[in-house]
């Protein structure tokens, strides 16, 4: 039945509902910000530098229907997911097992493990770290399945993006479904859209929360004389997807009255300094169009240093190194980063090895750790005899698989059937670097259409993922200050596209409705 019904949505537009529908979308998200900066090649390089333009955001001109059950189990288990990280940033002996593995074989891990031993060396003065978590997942319908579950794709650790964006499709697609009030007719009807609104999503709320939190528990400057308190993102050059950040840190100013600043990577050692006469580490930023206003920073929230290719000078190593053995609260710390790993997905997730979850979770009851299982797909090493090497090898099977390395932000994995062929033009050595992960999949039927940020409107088969946020402020002695789940995004897909990021151009930005 329900089948059925997915089958015919979205409802058909003729021309002239599909134009009203295009037209007022392009003007919705410029008027509230769902936008983002151009993409290169869409405008000319001249008038891009500028400063000056942006577009919409790739956005669906409708709501992916979701099931409902899915929904609330992937709400339902988030502040365990967010507690489960933290005790994994804690222990250090248990992730630097996982990062030895991987330490001879990929650069990036092994400096991000050198930041971490030498501020150890030095003495970590922060107990408290921050998260700001977005687990990721898709419904998985397997032939002969009954009902949906909900399988994990990745947890993410650093930088989770698109809860500012996210909000604001899902404002779009409430105001559409109720428009005009009393009289709905943006959208041809359709039993699946019938009285129906997307859930209520609160990302921005929660992710300023888990920072405001933070910048709270920091508690007076540690500065003599004291300085007035910051909180400081750290962002990339040319950020495209800007308005995304900004919709956190206007409400941290305008909300929770804190003063936030943006910093990029490249000029963290000019504008920030930690003094050497004191012991406690302040970190101290000075904006430069305020130079006689020195503020101490509370929090460090990074929307940067995810990827190598945000660290191309060995200064940006030190820049990485003096953020992390400051007093700050860092939004992640290293080691919050590194739990973040898809090595570390993969050992939670292998039955093979110890219960690894029971004991990151004691307090929970075995029910609780037996919901988290459930929500991962098998994963594996490449390890010799292995059954992942097996696996990997056979092209028959290698097509139900994606290989992953310890990457983030989209654009580094290894799809199905390329995968045999990229590891035997890989040396063996190296294949620690990856773990393999069968593939989730998504129901068939699904359809949307999009109007991507250069204007085009396509249409056709899509995947969503849907991401649910949370945060958790955590001191290293096991201390839980803030834990809290809120807020969602859904990203809508090409079926014929394996990647699914936004930003890496993949994947467009959705709202859903519960079914
Ligand atoms: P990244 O850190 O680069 O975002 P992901 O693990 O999220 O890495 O993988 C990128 C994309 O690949 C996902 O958004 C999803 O579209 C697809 N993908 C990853 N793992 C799976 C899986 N097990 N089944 C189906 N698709 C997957
Ligand atoms: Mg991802």
């Amino acid at each position: 039945m329900a089948q059925l019904i997915l089958a015919t949505y979205p409802p058909p537009l003729d021309p002239a509902q599909e134009q009203f529908l295009v037209s007022t979308i392009k003007d919705w998200t410029i008027q509230n910000g769902l936008t983002v900066r151009p993409p290169p090649n869409f405008v000319p390089e001249e008038a891009g530098q500028k400063g000056v333009l942006a577009t919409n955001a790739p956005v669906t001109l409708f709501p992916s229907p979701f099931p409902k059950s899915c929904f609330e189990e992937a709400r339902a288990v988030q502040t365990v997911y967010n507690e489960l990280y933290a005790e994994i940033s804690r222990d250090e002996k248990w992730l630097g097992e996982i990062m030895e593995e991987l330490i001879d074989v990929d650069d990036f891990i092994s400096n991000l493990w050198k930041v971490h031993l030498a501020v150890k060396k030095e003495g970590y003065v922060q107990k408290l770290s921050l998260g700001l978590f977005r687990s990721d997942y898709m419904v998985h319908t397997p032939p002969g399945s009954t009902a949906p579950s909900l399988k994990q794709v990745e947890f993410n650790t650093i930088s989770s993006s698109f809860g500012g964006l996210s909000s604001r499709v899902t404002a779009m697609h409430t105001e559409l479904l109720s428009s005009p009030p009393g009289f709905p007719i943006s959208y041809p009807r359709h039993t699946l859209l019938d009285g129906k609104l997307p859930p209520e999503n609160t990302a921005v709320e929660t992710l300023s929360a888990g920072l405001a939190a933070a910048h709270t528990a920091y508690g007076s400057s540690k500065s003599s004389p004291s300085l007035p308190l910051c909180i400081l993102f750290i962002v990339q050059e040319n950020e495209r997807n800007i308005f995304d950040q900004l919709a956190l840190s206007t409400r941290l100013t305008n909300f929770h009255k804190i003063p936030v600043f943006r910093l990029k990577t490249s000029e963290i050692l000019d504008r920030t300094s930690i003094p050497a006469s004191n012991p406690s580490r302040p970190l101290v930023y000075t904006p430069p169009h305020s130079r006689s206003t020195p503020f101490e920073v509370t929090t460090v929230y990074l929307r940067s240093f995810y990827a190598p290719t945000d660290y191309k000078l060995d200064r940006d190593w030190a820049a990485r190194t003096q953020l992390e053995r400051s007093a700050a609260i860092k939004c992640p710390t290293v080691l919050n980063q590194l739990s973040g790993c898809k090595k570390v997905q993969q050992v939670l997730a292998d039955p093979n090895r110890a219960d690894h979850l029971a004991r990151f979770l004691p307090g929970k009851d075995q029910a609780t750790v037996a919901r988290i299982r459930e929500t991962f797909a098998p994963q594996y090493d490449l390890a010799p005899g292995g059954r992942g090497r097996e696996l990997a090898l056979n092209p028959e099977t290698a097509a139900n698989h994606v290989l992953k390395p310890q990457r983030e932000g989209g654009g580094n994995n290894i799809y199905k059937t390329d995968i045999p062929e990229f590891l035997r033009s890989t040396p063996e050595t190296e294949w620690k670097r990856w773990v393999l992960m069968e593939l989730i999949q998504p129901p068939a039927e699904a359809k949307n259409i999009v109007l991507r940020s250069d204007g085009q409107v396509v249409s056709g088969n899509v995947v969503g993922e849907l991401g649910i946020f949370g945060t958790i402020l955590w001191s290293s002695d096991g201390e839980i200050l803030h834990n809290k789940e809120g807020g969602w995004l859904m990203r809508t897909k090409g079926k014929e596209s394996n990647e699914g990021g936004v930003a890496a151009g993949f994947s467009s930005l959705d709202s859903i409705v519960l079914y």
